[in-house]
């Protein structure tokens, strides 16, 4: 029989793997440990029969991208407008359309190892180019040797991501102003993917300006517990708006998701609060974690990145999972030599994961 030949560029593109694996503690791909408030899931119903099924859904997403812009502009110094949001399946899929938007062929794509996987895999199959610099050891940015590869490279994307998964690491503002400076000499757009921001004290939202060639991405399936809803948007200048508008497919967005995601945002307040208890859990389990036989990183996210001394990761890991704890295991990724990275569950699962840490680096 014969068969159509897959894209030769994407021959050697490895795919993106996350195991699902049914454990009593599932802390290994970084959602929320909580689904939203039940008051959600009651108003989301009540609206439903507000739903034309028959027809396409608005094609701007115009209601949410306003109240999207709404949220985001509570509590900082610049407003945005729905001119400045584009909504879409997920922040991947938002990451997707930047890159058909400004990399392709003959482009170039600049990401810092370690970093979100997907940036240099959403690139690759967008037929961009990919250059991959290193961090430090310790998973900052070298921003002179970033500099230098930009003015090099000259790429068309940049991407940065704050709180970085998996390290946890949140960019200063200052490396933040200093790389897009360079990226802006050499015309290219700086995407800072901010998938997790919202559990961290600094963004880069403050630097959204139609004047400045940065777009910032966020997600519903992190402070939202709408990881099962996959909706994500980007704020950024309006042109940029515009620009990404024509590469999204005709009503790319279905009107259940644009409901659902409208309907979320009424509850900013239970959201916020949730963000802190995060946050408080995070900061309990990096001090309980300081008294075992690992090394970390600071973290400004939902989750911690962790590499055991006294075991290899993939024993840890699978003694974990022996005990019904799922972690992530990056041990075997470039760079993350023996690493294990843990997302924040609830109080309760934060035990257990301790418990059977504490057992297996002592077994
Ligand atoms: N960016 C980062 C850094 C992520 O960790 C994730 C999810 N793991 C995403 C983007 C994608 O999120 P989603 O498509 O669910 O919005």
């Amino acid at each position: 029989m014969s068969r159509p030949q897959l894209r030769d560029d994407l021959a050697l593109v490895e795919g993106y793997h996350s195991p699902q694996v049914d454990v009593r503690v599932r802390l290994n791909t970084n959602e929320a440990a909580e689904p939203p408030p039940p008051e959600f899931s009651r108003a989301l119903s009540d609206a439903l029969s507000g739903i034309a099924w028959n027809r396409y859904p608005d094609r701007a997403a115009t209601a949410l991208r306003d109240r999207i812009a709404a949220v985001e502009s509570a509590d900082r110094s610049r407003t945005f407008s729905g001119r400045n949001v584009l909504a879409a399946n997920g922040s991947n899929e938002v990451l997707q359309s930047l890159a058909l938007a400004y990399g392709g062929p003959g482009r170039t794509a600049m990401c810092f190892e370690p970093s979100y996987a997907l940036h240099a895999h959403i690139a690759r199959i967008c037929g961009t180019a990919v250059v991959e610099r290193d961090r430090r050891d310790d998973f900052t940015l070298d921003v002179d040797d970033a500099l230098a590869a930009i003015d090099a490279e000259r790429p068309a994307i940049v991407f940065l991501c704050s709180p970085n998964n998996p390290t946890g690491r949140i960019e200063e503002r200052s490396t933040v102003e200093r790389v897009l400076e360079a990226v802006e000499l050499v015309d290219g757009l700086l995407v800072v993917d901010e998938a997790y921001g919202q559990f961290a004290a600094r963004s880069a939202l403050e630097l959204v300006d139609d004047d400045r060639s940065v777009v910032v991405t966020r997600t519903f399936s992190k402070t939202w517990s709408a990881a099962a809803l996959r909706l994500g948007y980007l704020i950024g200048p309006e042109w940029l708006v515009a620009d990404v508008e024509q590469v999204v497919l005709p009503y790319h967005l279905d009107a259940f998701t644009q409901l659902a995601g409208a309907v979320a945002l009424e509850f900013a307040d239970e959201m916020a609060e949730r963000v802190r208890g995060v946050v408080g859990e995070r900061e309990r389990l990096v001090a309980e974690l300081s008294r075992l036989d690992v090394e970390q990183w600071p973290s400004g996210a939902n989750f911690v990145l962790f590499r055991p001394t006294v075991r290899s990761g993939d024993e840890v890991w699978q003694g974990l999972l022996e005990r019904s704890v799922l972690v992530r295991n990056c041990s075997s990724w470039p760079r993350l030599g023996g690493c294990l990275r843990v997302t924040i569950g609830t109080p309760s699962e934060n035990d257990a994961f301790l418990a059977a840490l504490g057992e297996v680096l002592a077994g």
